[in-house]
């Protein structure tokens, strides 16, 4: 589909077709580091999109739950291979569509090439158990079955990254699924699901319906039709999707907000810490939910550390994704940037000090984007605002504490749980922090971001309900286990009754 300008119209994918929604409705897709930059439009869709896209994955499971998952395994080894050729252009895409620096989002389609390699695997694993029966003559074990339709929901910081944590496994344990991307991000979506069409993954396996949370999110996390509602976003629409999926009694896995916290004690390197909360702190301009956001360093060491660390954020070339010298893209939008500016005026109010930045950049090669300086903030309490909601931007808060233990204690003092870490050269001190930080993701000696696709990802109290993505645990989410009895004495044999004596 083609508008009269040069400005492509994307349709959503349904049952193996590309189609406008039912309303006809379209809505821009814009770069946010420069907002004259139109870079696509897409369908505005409604219950009615979602409801065909739910019908076309509930026909698909039927035989797709059924191809061997060696054989779905193959096209997702096929899936990988196609990514890794078109990783510079799907880059540049995505750093088009969302802002964050180039090198950044190679890093986001090398973890979807990265995870559908992995899952691949899978199609030759997906380990279940054999067990002794208690009873002769009779064979026990417990085996992993796809539970259907999958609805998947996702936010924009990692447009391709994510995605593929939740659609790759779904599809190698044999569900199928309708997904709904972050509307800021809808090019890298598409260009993933193109993928996976071009990759041979029948039709009504994967469909894709865009447009706004309410409308599209709804009856994703709603429907009866649905057994997995797999969701990242903040914990605010993570709270909407579980009572709407209450009800239906799906598997619902909800990955969510986070105010990570870096440690840094007396002993530690302090050039390879700063390094660290440079990276931590303003990489993806402070929008990942595992942003070091807060740090927290032992007194005798803090000041020292204050002026290095201000001094390097002050040097760090804030511009469009796409030129080689930026360093920090734009926030995603406007209402992002809004939020951002609202927090620094907070942080003034609570008392803490500007140490640096503090203020929108919006002259010359800023004037048409979202930008903010890197800020740092000193004098913060665990207690202010800024210490303990997530501001999702470029935005640090520096905390003083006298010990470990008060360190840990400002680390789990905030309602999210999803990754911590400690600069430390003490054995000793690295072991008790990572015992007793109650998070799901927590690193020595580097900072809060960095995970690897083979290991559990996921975290705690509010960032999460329990369930991991990636690793073996993502095999959790998207399977259930059934346990079968094969009796082959051919008599009736009955379990905790005929025991046998000896
Ligand atoms: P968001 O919650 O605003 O949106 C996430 C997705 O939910 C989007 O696709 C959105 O359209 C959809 N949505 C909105 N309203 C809905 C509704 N009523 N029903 C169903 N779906 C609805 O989040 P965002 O701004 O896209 O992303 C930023 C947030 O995501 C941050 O809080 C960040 O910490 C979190 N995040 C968490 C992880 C993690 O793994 N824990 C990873 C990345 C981002």
């Amino acid at each position: 589909m083609a508008t009269s300008t040069s400005v492509t119209t994307y349709g959503n994918y349904v049952d193996g077709q590309w189609k406008p929604s039912a309303s006809g409705k379209t809505f821009e897709n814009r770069n946010p580091a420069n907002t004259d930059d139109l870079i696509g439009i897409f369908q505005s869709s409604n219950r009615k999109d979602v409801e065909e896209a739910l019908d076309a994955a509930k026909r698909a499971y039927e035989t797709w739950r059924l191809v061997p998952a060696p054989i779905r395994a193959e096209m997702l080894y096929r899936v990988a291979q196609m990514i890794a050729e078109r990783k510079e252009p799907f880059s540049r895409d995505m750093t088009r569509e969302m802002g964050k620096v180039l090198n950044e989002t190679r890093g986001d389609v090398q973890e979807a090439i990265d995870m559908t390699f992995y899952m691949a695997g899978e199609g030759r694993r997906m380990f279940g158990q054999t067990v002794p029966s208690e009873l002769r003559n009779k064979f026990a074990m417990s085996v992993r079955q796809p539970l259907g339709v999958c609805s998947i929901i996702t936010p924009w910081n990692f447009p391709m990254a994510i995605p593929s944590w939740k659609i790759i496994p779904a599809l190698v344990c044999g569900n199928t699924v309708v997904f709904k991307p972050a509307s800021q991000t809808p090019l890298s979506a598409l260009n993933f699901v193109k993928v996976l069409e071009e990759a041979g993954i029948p039709k009504g396996v994967v469909n894709m319906v865009t447009g706004d949370g309410d409308e599209v999110g709804t009856p994703l996390s709603s429907s009866e039709t649905v057994r997995v509602v797999s969701f990242t976003g903040s914990t605010k629409v993570g709270r909407i999707v579980n009572q709407a999926a209450a009800p239906t009694f799906k598997k619902v896995h909800l990955e969510m907000g986070g105010k990570n916290v870096i440690m840094i004690m007396d002993d530690a390197d302090l050039e390879l810490a700063v390094d660290g909360c440079l990276w931590g702190g303003f990489g993806t301009t402070g929008q990942r939910c595992t942003a070091a956001s807060r740090v927290v360093v032992h007194e005798k060491v803090h000041d020292k550390f204050v002026e290095a660390f201000v001094a390097r954020a002050k040097t760090l070339v804030v511009g469009d994704g796409l030129d080689d010298n930026s360093q920090v893209g734009p926030s995603i939008s406007q209402a992002q940037l809004d939020t951002v500016l609202k927090y620094v005026e907070i942080g003034k109010k609570e008392g803490a000090t500007v140490a640096c930045g503090g203020n929108r950049l919006n002259d010359g090669p800023h004037a048409t984007g979202f930008f903010h300086e890197p800020t740092v903030f000193t004098n913060v309490d665990p207690t202010m605002r800024i210490a303990q909601e997530e501001i999702f931007g470029p935005v640090v808060s520096v905390m003083k504490c006298r010990s470990l233990e008060e360190a840990i204690a400002i680390g789990n003092g905030v309602e999210y749980g999803l990754s911590a870490a400690i600069y430390t050269q003490d054995i000793n001190r690295a072991f008790v922090a990572m015992r007793d930080l109650y998070t799901g993701i927590f690193y020595i000696n580097a900072p809060t971001i960095g995970a690897e696709v083979h290991l559990p990802f996921g975290g705690t109290k509010n960032t999460g309900n329990g369930h991991r993505e990636a690793g073996v645990a993502a095999l959790e989410v998207f399977s259930e286990w059934k346990s079968c009895y094969i009796d082959f004495s051919g008599k009736l044999q009955r379990a905790q009754i005929d025991v046998e004596q000896i």
